[in-house]
């Protein structure tokens, strides 16, 4: 039976439909003027250098053919090849990977790492599916999207429900159709075959460097601070179990099917394991632990806030009712530009997505680093390289909103959206 594409659209407070893709212009858009961008450049930026759509005809292991639709798509590429992650999910629609794209263009500027923006993902819900389908489905989206992939060219990195394995059959797909190994196609991939120390946790490593200088800036004491985090997946998970070591609380955790409190703090240890067997947070049990749903944990009484999962989790119906201080985003775009507004009135200290979440790409960008290289970094160098670019960025996107007194979400669109405007500007118009 064919299946139906839907383009996912939710609502604002006037109850206008708007995508992924409009909440990212808006972002930019704010930025732009903010700079005084020139409008030719803006005219650029506010479209993706191309789309691919695929069909994905995948052999079920009962023998059926079902097809998937997949996208791959380029925002932009002035500052270095495309660079960004792979998404398996249900709702993945193009209007949600073209603004994930824009994100990591506006993510890898505010790095300074020498890369433009991609996204990539399947429409797919992967836990319906065996490791084997999910084989076959990886090797032939792989192939379909060659076309565009490549160490020179773009490298893919995992996201939502895709991981080390994921990039290894991506790896060893690309490395077929060229006839040699091509580690530096892909970025997460396992250690055995081109993988870098410190990838796994690179992306919650990143997300606790940021809250602590957020921290030391703002005169907070990190020790015995409280937090709540939705999503426990590779961001969510390492992200806990950092927290939890720098002696932050962590009190709420939550996945796709709920999630669980207690005052006392969870053992983010433990909750790894419980996820690791193929359980989910809410089989964590314990005195004074109890269940919450996921829209109840946004709103639990904390210090910080870590949204882990989807996009467009904040919005104007709940900003007004979080109680955190602080909000760090490991996920792409979880706080609609109307939440920043009510938020930024709050006084709630927010570490957005292309700041916060960076450090993932920016291991990425070490592991791309040392395949090209052939040479290898102890997990020392690299977690001191990546304290070192995170903090470095904190501090650039700080200073820019305290001297423009602006929110950090339009400070770090500020920075980037300047470095991705020069590049621009430098390398003219073709022809
Ligand atoms: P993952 O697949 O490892 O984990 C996703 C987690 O989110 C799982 O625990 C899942 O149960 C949970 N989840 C899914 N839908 C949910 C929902 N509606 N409500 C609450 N929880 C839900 O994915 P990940 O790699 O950790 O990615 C999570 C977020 O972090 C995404 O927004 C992704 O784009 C972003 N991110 C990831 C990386 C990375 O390196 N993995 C880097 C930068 C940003």
């Amino acid at each position: 039976m064919p299946v139906m594409i839907e383009k996912k659209l939710k609502t604002d407070s006037a109850n206008r439909a708007y995508s992924p893709w409009d909440h990212a212009m808006a972002q930019m858009n704010a930025a732009a003027k903010k700079i005084g961008l020139n409008e030719s450049i803006l005219k650029k930026i506010a479209y993706c250098k191309r789309a691919l759509i695929v069909s994905i005809p995948v052999k079920m292991d009962d023998g059926r053919v079902e097809v998937f639709e997949g996208y791959r798509v380029h925002h932009n590429v002035v500052r270095g090849p495309a660079k960004g992650g792979i998404r398996y999910h249900p709702d993945v629609n193009l209007e949600e990977i073209k603004a994930l794209a824009f994100w990591m263009t506006m993510k890898c500027a505010v790095m300074n790492l020498p890369y433009g923006g991609a996204k990539g993902g399947v429409r797919v819900d992967p836990k319906k599916l065996s490791l084997g389908e999910l084989e076959r489905l990886t090797r032939r989206y792989t192939s379909e999207i060659s076309i565009l992939i490549g160490p020179d060219r773009d490298i893919p990195a995992p996201d939502m429900y895709t991981n080390a394995q994921t990039m290894a059959w991506i790896m060893d797909t690309y490395s077929m159709s060229v006839g040699y190994s091509a580690p530096g196609v892909v970025t997460g991939k396992p250690l055995e075959i081109g993988g870098s120390y410190g990838r796994f946790e690179a992306t919650g490593r990143g997300v606790v460097v940021t809250v602590e200088e957020a921290f030391k800036q703002n005169g907070w004491k990190l020790p015995g601070a409280t937090a709540a985090i939705q999503g426990f997946g590779n961001a969510g998970s390492v992200a806990a179990k950092l927290l939890s070591l720098a002696g932050v609380k962590v009190i709420a955790v939550s996945d796709s099917k709920g999630g669980v409190i207690c005052p006392q703090g969870l053992d983010a240890e433990r909750l790894m394991a419980i996820k690791a067997k193929g359980g989910r947070v809410s089989d964590y049990d314990g005195k004074n632990v109890s269940v919450v749903t996921n829209a109840e944990l946004l709103e639990t009484p904390c210090d910080i806030l870590v949204p882990a999962a989807m996009e467009e989790q904040i919005t104007s119906q709940n900003a007004s009712r979080l109680k955190a201080k602080l909000i760090a985003e490991a996920a792409n775009g979880p706080t609609t530009p109307e939440a920043d507004e009510i938020l930024w009135k709050k006084n709630v200290f927010i570490l957005p997505d292309i700041l916060a979440n960076a450090g993932g790409v920016t291991v990425s960008y070490f592991e791309w680093v040392q395949d090209i290289q052939s040479y290898s970094w102890t997990e020392d160098e690299v977690n001191a390289r990546l304290g070192e670019l995170m903090r470095s960025a904190f501090h650039t996107v700080h200073q820019t909103a305290q001297q423009n007194n602006v929110h950090m979400r339009l400070a770090a669109h500020m920075v980037a959206l300047k470095r991705v405007a020069q590049a621009t500007e430098i390398r003219g118009i073709y022809p």
